[in-house]
């Protein structure tokens, strides 16, 4: 391929603006043409379409957000969206697409390829709730974020000798909540994907003080329910006044990390050297530190996200 385009949709994640970069930056290295995308799907289908040149990506890699927009946008999930948008990509001469997003983004993807059009889907989104990969774009950072506000928490709480239910994003995945309780040494963590019984924490939390903690800190993944829900149902098992942080779209933001700049560099890079080929249909992802490639209509239609519930239990044998 001669020319080809990226885009970003759905939930923004810190580190999409250094996959596009390295997506510019190693096409025009392979000697071919790269369009950015505005707004998502929403861009495409209204052909806010323009090339892109070495210096568009400049002073790019430290910037938390995305450069070329995010948009929701419904009516991809039609034919005929999907259909416009591939109509628009032919217009400009464009042969093949990377996009850079979260569940629903791949969702596009998937319809594209299905419609026979060469895309690549990059994984990006906090929540890391992606099939196909074990960490996403933009997953280190917010984890980082989560560990930056328990550590300030952990300084009130300890002083007040407080119980604090932090709720952290996620959607219905746990693994914020899994990454950030453990780095931050939370007493208890709650995510989807094991079931909890009130009872039990609050049965913790009374230990921890026999114990001689100074502190309980609960991180709790949105997936479960809301933070001052959570509270509500747990003062129900005795006088426990726990205050809730909702820590909301700060985890969203930010200058991404190491980790996520490298993650980002390399699966742009990567989405470039398959599409030279001619090659799409694939969604990225990195599996036991390895960067890999897997079909996406397999990988959406078979696979399934699981976090690292191994942390679950680690984190109940070292924390409370
Ligand atoms: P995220 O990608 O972060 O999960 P969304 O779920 O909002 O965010 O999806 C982003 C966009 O992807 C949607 O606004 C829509 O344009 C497109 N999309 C979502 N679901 C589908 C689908 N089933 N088929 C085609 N496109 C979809």
């Amino acid at each position: 391929m001669k020319r080809i385009a990226v885009l970003t949709s759905g939930g923004d994640a810190p580190g999409m603006n250094a996959a596009i970069r390295a997506v510019v930056r190693k096409a025009l290295y392979e000697g071919m043409e790269v369009f950015g995308i505005n707004y998502g799907y929403a861009g495409l289908v209204a052909g806010d379409i323009r090339q892109l040149h070495h210096n568009d990506v400049g002073d790019m890699i430290s910037r938390g957000g995305t450069f070329l927009y995010s948009a929701r946008y419904p009516e991809f999930a039609t034919e005929e969206g999907q259909l416009k948008g591939i109509e628009q990509l032919k217009k400009f001469g464009i042969e093949g697409l990377v996009v850079i997003g979260g569940d629903g983004s791949y969702r596009g993807a998937l319809a594209l390829t299905k419609h026979g059009y060469p895309t690549i889907g990059l994984p990006g989104t906090i929540d890391n709730d992606i099939p196909g990969t074990d960490f996403c774009i933009g997953f280190d950072t917010a984890i980082n974020t989560v560990l930056d506000s328990l550590d300030k928490i952990r300084d009130t709480a300890t002083s007040h000798v407080r119980t604090f239910i932090v709720e952290v994003m996620g959607r219905n995945a746990g693994d914020i909540a899994l990454w950030a309780g453990v780095s931050g040494g939370a007493e208890q963590i709650i995510i989807p994907e094991k079931e909890f019984d009130m009872a039990e924490v609050a049965t913790k939390i009374t230990e921890g003080r026999e114990k001689g903690k100074k502190h309980t800190i609960i991180v709790l993944a949105e997936g479960v329910m809301n933070g001052n829900k959570f509270a509500e149902e747990l003062y129900k098992f005795g006088d426990y006044h726990a205050r809730v942080t909702v820590l909301g779209h700060v985890q969203r933001g930010g200058s991404p990390t190491a980790r996520d700049r490298v993650l980002a560099s390399q699966f742009g890079a990567r989405a470039v050297d398959y599409l030279k080929e001619g090659k799409g249909g694939l969604c990225l992802g990195i599996v036991n530190n390895e960067i890999i490639a897997s079909d996406i209509i397999d990988t959406l239609e078979k696979g399934s996200h699981r976090p690292n519930v191994a942390l679950y239990k680690l984190n109940q044998e070292i924390s409370n």
